[in-house]
């Protein structure tokens, strides 16, 4: 299997992947571009890092063939997806809309929500409130392509983490089974927030479904046998992941024990927030 790169993926969408690849984000954040074939404006979807060459590479995608850039929407919070916001919106003299109101930016911006329709030049989203990986993670479904662009909640590759208190696995669980009820009816690709495209939704949504609830029996089996902090858990449940995903492990597995109804002792010896 060949590296994922980004590039034109579709009629209508594109990935600017951004420099900052990692354990946590893969091959680096996608950056999304939006158009209608013919359309005279674009939409961007999470600018990514504060980088300077990757916002000018998303400016010259979003504005080819003469086109401007109507909008940025934001999936979530976090700095991979967001920190490029403000200054690209300046770059490309556009709103930014979001879910967390201090990532807006413009005159008269209210809030993504659940259930807002957004139509440019013919490109039609339709946003879907989807908490679990963070609060306020936002999906777009993009109906013409029968896609679902997810942020961090479906990732292109492996899974993702949930971190609380502002993630939270009851969350995750349902917006996960929304996913899939999605997959059974007008959604066949994804469109992650990192990693490659995924042609077959349903089968990556069951595989989150699948590992997470392996993983949760997982975390269940430790507690009983004495484990009693997020770090001793992992140490056993994680034993065959990479140790450059430990901190984000600790996170999932704190996640767990709160959906588990388990104290977390120690709470301060999880990590800081990978994501910050
Ligand atoms: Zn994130």
């Amino acid at each position: 299997m060949s590296a994922w790169t980004g590039g034109t993926v579709s009629p209508r969408a594109r990935c600017v992947l951004a420099p900052n690849g990692s354990p946590m984000t893969l091959e680096g954040t996608n950056t999304w571009v939006l158009a209608e074939p013919g359309g005279a404006r674009s939409i961007v979807v999470d600018p990514g890092p504060l980088d300077a060459d990757h916002l000018d590479a998303v400016l010259a995608a979003a504005t080819e063939g003469g086109r401007s850039v109507a909008m940025v929407l934001a999936t979530h919070r976090h700095h991979d997806h967001v920190e490029g916001a403000q200054a690209f919106a300046v770059m490309a003299d556009a709103p930014v809309r979001a879910a967390d109101p201090q990532f807006q930016i413009g005159p008269g911006i209210t809030a993504l929500a659940e259930g807002d329709k957004i139509c440019v030049d013919g490109l039609e989203l339709d946003v879907l409130h989807t908490p679990g990986h963070t609060s306020d993670c936002m999906t777009f479904l993009l109906p013409a392509e029968r896609a679902i662009l997810t942020g961090d909640m479906v990732l292109g590759r492996g899974p993702t983490v949930v971190i609380p208190p502002d993630g939270v696995l009851r969350d995750y669980f349902a917006s996960l089974e929304r996913f899939a009820a999605l997959a059974g009816d007008v959604v066949d690709t994804v469109y992650p927030g990192h990693g490659p495209v995924l042609p077959d939704a349903g089968a990556a949504i069951d595989y989150y479904l699948t590992h997470r609830r392996q993983r949760l029996e997982q975390v269940r089996a430790a507690i009983d046998a004495g484990d009693v902090t997020p770090r001793q858990v992992v140490e056993r449940v994680y034993v065959d992941v990479d140790k450059a995903l430990w901190p984000a492990a600790e996170w999932s597995v704190k996640a767990q024990l709160i959906f588990l109804g388990v104290a977390v002792e120690n709470p301060d010896e999880v990590p800081p927030n990978p994501y910050r």
